[in-house]
């Protein structure tokens, strides 16, 4: 059951012109967070910017996702936060759990390596899950499957500029299927042989992949070798029923066979990526240069300055993480 805020018509500031929003058509999309209970308040920060840059224009409704209850805290909280729906959904444990083909002990010794070479996150079990999930499942939730379109949110994001269109209606309406704000180099270190994966899948299922797809941006050899571009996925905006089609069913089951997401530490950021590049075609994707965007350590502020206007944006262009040196945008404008 949906947690509703029922708006009401006395708090409303007469200063807001609401109505401006209100004859909006509508997507049925929705935002899609996945979190802990530890995370509430480094969570609320991130949807009182959401709110403010867009959101309360549009109410889209958020679904929360957690492997475990969440408390009613944290619940009214987040609830209290916005006018929207919230829906909050706890994850069956087979989309949080290992596979029966997984050795687990080959999983904890992978981990104590990593960990012990100082790989990012390389000891930490939770996030193999966490990036399983994100890879394979979260389209599938119960909650999720009412919807086709979703943004991913994370805790502790920030948001510098004033959204004052739908992005979602622009997804909808230019058939796209990704949109992301920054791109860069994946360490080579947690992902040792996905691309021999990759390569294996192309062999296998050469039906799934068309010609004029995204390959550029993932191999800089025609697919010889993976160049570790890959779109940060902590910022999506995503067709949910590209995740939900056959072509990428049978990637990240392929994927899911080899145990990389446990042997090695397989982020869902290059899963997606990668996918994006084999699948989809330049036209499906988009770079939303006006979405002033921040999640540690790195963001996207837009360098033209109009934004900065219209936008009302308050971060430093020259902080821009567009053109240094492990950023994948560059390339991406190449293509
Ligand atoms: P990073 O962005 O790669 O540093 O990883 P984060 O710690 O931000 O995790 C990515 C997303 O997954 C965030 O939205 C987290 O709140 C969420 N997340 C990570 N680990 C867990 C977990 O064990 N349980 C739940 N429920 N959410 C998690
Ligand atoms: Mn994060």
């Amino acid at each position: 059951e949906p947690r509703t805020r029922f708006f009401n018509k006395e708090w409303i500031n007469p200063n807001d012109d609401l109505t401006l929003f209100t004859n909006v058509t509508r997507v049925n999309a929705v935002v899609v967070v996945l979190v802990r209970n530890t995370e509430l308040y480094q969570l609320l920060e991130a949807m009182r910017d959401f709110e403010d840059r867009w959101n309360k224009k549009y109410n889209y409704p958020y679904v929360f996702l957690n492997e475990l209850d969440f408390m009613e805290e944290f619940k009214n909280k987040t609830s209290a936060l916005t006018n929207a729906k919230t829906y909050y959904g706890k994850i069956p444990a087979h989309m949080w759990s290992y596979p029966s083909w997984i050795n687990q002990t080959k999983a904890a010794e992978s981990r104590n390596e990593m960990a012990s070479k100082g790989v990012i996150y390389g000891g930490v079990e939770s996030y193999r899950h966490m990036c399983r999930f994100n890879s394979g499942f979260f389209f599938q939730h119960e909650l999720l499957l009412p919807f086709d379109y979703y943004w991913r949110l994370e805790p502790s994001v920030k948001f510098f500029c004033d959204i004052d269109y739908d992005p979602f209606l622009f997804m909808q309406k230019n058939k796209l299927i990704y949109g992301f704000t920054i791109s860069l180099k994946e360490y080579e270190e947690t992902i040792p042989t996905l691309w021999n994966a990759v390569k294996q899948f192309i062999k296998e299922y050469p039906q799934h992949i068309p010609e004029n797809n995204l390959m550029k941006f993932i191999s800089n050899d025609n697919g010889e070798t993976y160049n570790l571009c890959h779109f940060w996925s902590n910022f999506e905006i995503g067709d949910l029923n590209f995740w939900r089609s056959k072509p990428y069913q049978d990637f990240f089951n392929h994927l899911d066979k080899l145990g990389g997401f446990f042997y090695e530490r397989w982020g869902d950021a290059p899963v997606h990526s990668i996918a994006v590049g084999l699948f989809a075609q330049k036209s499906q994707v988009h770079f939303f240069n006006d979405i002033g965007y921040y999640h540690l350590p790195f963001q996207h502020c837009p360098p033209e300055s109009e934004y900065h206007n219209t936008g009302r944006c308050h971060c430093d262009p020259k902080e821009n993480f567009d053109m240094i040196l492990h950023s994948c945008t560059p390339k991406w404008f190449t293509i």
